[in-house]
């Protein structure tokens, strides 16, 4: 019977084979992390809104519109937060991990909170799990990170991945390029969608990301900013580039990239996935120099990405569905003495290793056996009055005797 309640607009519960498959990628994503030395860390759920507001940046869509930001009792203003990488830089702060060798590496996973129009791919909670390399300048750290996610969609086998890359050069040049930017859009507002038009001052770069034909044509004929990269800022696209191509790490360059969030400074990237409608990015991130200082810090280079849990698993699609482990059934139809022996069977198989369980439901011998095939069972040890056991191969259908004193070997084959 539905209960009249329902998870919230735009979320969702988590069932079971969908647990397992997300599993696989935390269990697959931390051993990439642990081997390039990213250490895993945990901020909290919430922060002060203030964070987001000069982390993310004032003029975004995240901070505009879609926060989560409640007062609480003491009238402080707190909220759930939209992304990861603002919380670890004030982290990175407060613990003064500037004070230890530089970069810090770390990496991330847990729930991400936006109020935004939920569709096929987007949440107003979803998961992201992430690394941030904070410290380090070099190209090869944003090379690395590419590298990072690169092999994380490999090695799940993410299909019909793409990855885009962009540079959006130093706070100074991205400065000047916006006021070329802002000039261009400003000669064109006729043609510009309204909200374009209304943003050209705070936040042009999303002119960009727009869909309307009218500022689509404006946009084609923009400036851009991979086009208008100088010196130092261009020696650093093009080294990242040089990495990644020294990889073998296919990509594009897209001139036109621009992210969501206010941070970033030269290199941006974006992997998208052909297999996922409107809402294609699996992952992005970039570099964000001026993040820490913005922040209140000492000037600090940084470079990180997120990925979208529920992304990639819409993109891995059906195909994904972990097998669950190979299981024991343990059946006690007498209760008493022999569901004592169960419980203790049980127990003794799990510590070595091996998924067992036990009927909870007080099923008949038929029902244990009908519970034991639901389940998947490839074997179910039938105990029988007067202490002995046997086991029975649910596959084959054989049944043997055993000697339950030495349960795990008869099941393992003495492997375990
Ligand atoms: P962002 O933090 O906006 O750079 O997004 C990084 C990644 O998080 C995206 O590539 C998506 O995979 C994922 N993501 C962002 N917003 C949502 C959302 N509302 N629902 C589901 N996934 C999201």
């Amino acid at each position: 019977m539905a209960s009249k309640y329902q998870a919230p607009r735009g979320t969702f519960d988590v069932l079971p084979e969908a647990a397992r498959a997300r599993g696989r990628i935390e269990r697959t994503a931390a051993a990439i992390f642990a081997r390039a030395g990213y250490e895993a860390v945990a901020t909290p759920a919430f922060e002060d809104t203030e964070l987001f507001e000069r982390g993310v940046g004032k003029s975004t869509d995240i901070v505009r519109k879609e926060m989560f930001t409640f007062e609480d009792k003491g009238g402080r203003s707190l909220t759930l937060r939209p992304e990861g990488t603002a919380p670890i830089c004030r982290a990175y702060l407060e613990h003064g991990m500037h004070k230890l060798a530089q970069p810090v590496k770390l990496s991330y996973l847990g729930p991400f909170f936006r109020h935004e129009r939920p569709q096929a791919g987007r949440y107003r909670q979803f998961h992201q799990l992430g690394v941030e390399c904070i410290g380090t300048d070099s190209p090869l750290a944003d090379a690395e990170a590419v590298m990072l996610l690169s092999d994380l969609l490999g090695e799940l086998g993410v299909p019909g991945v793409q990855l885009r890359l962009g540079s959006l050069g130093s706070l100074d040049a991205r400065r000047a390029y916006l006021e070329e930017l802002k000039a261009h859009l400003h000669a064109h507002e006729g043609e510009l969608s309204a909200d374009v038009r209304e943003r050209i001052d705070v936040n042009p770069l999303r002119a960009f990301d727009a869909d309307d034909e009218g500022t689509r044509g404006v946009m084609a004929s923009a400036p851009t900013i991979v086009g208008a990269l100088e010196g130092e800022d261009a020696e650093h696209f093009a080294e990242v580039r040089a990495l990644l191509d020294a990889a073998g790490v296919a990509y594009e360059v897209d001139p036109t990239l621009v992210r969501g969030l206010d941070y970033y400074t030269r290199t941006i990237f974006s992997f998208v996935c052909d297999q996922l409608g409107a809402q294609s990015e699996v992952g992005g991130g970039g570099r964000y120099d001026g993040l820490i200082e913005q922040l209140g810090g000492p000037a600090t280079p940084a470079v990180g990405w997120a990925a979208g849990i529920e992304r990639i698993l819409l993109a891995l699609g059906e195909a994904e569905a972990e097998p669950a482990p190979r299981r024991v059934f343990i059946s006690n139809a007498a209760g008493g003495a022999e569901s004592r022996l169960a419980m203790a069977l049980a127990t003794e198989l799990r510590h070595a290793g091996i998924a067992a369980e036990l009927d909870l439901a007080g099923r008949s011998v038929k029902g244990q056996f009908k519970q034991a095939d639901r389940i998947g069972a490839d074997v179910v040890v039938v105990l029988a009055e007067g202490g002995g056991g046997q086991l029975r191969d649910m596959r084959t259908g054989d049944q043997r005797d055993v000697d339950l004193s030495n349960l795990v070997d008869e099941i393992t084959g003495g492997e375990a």
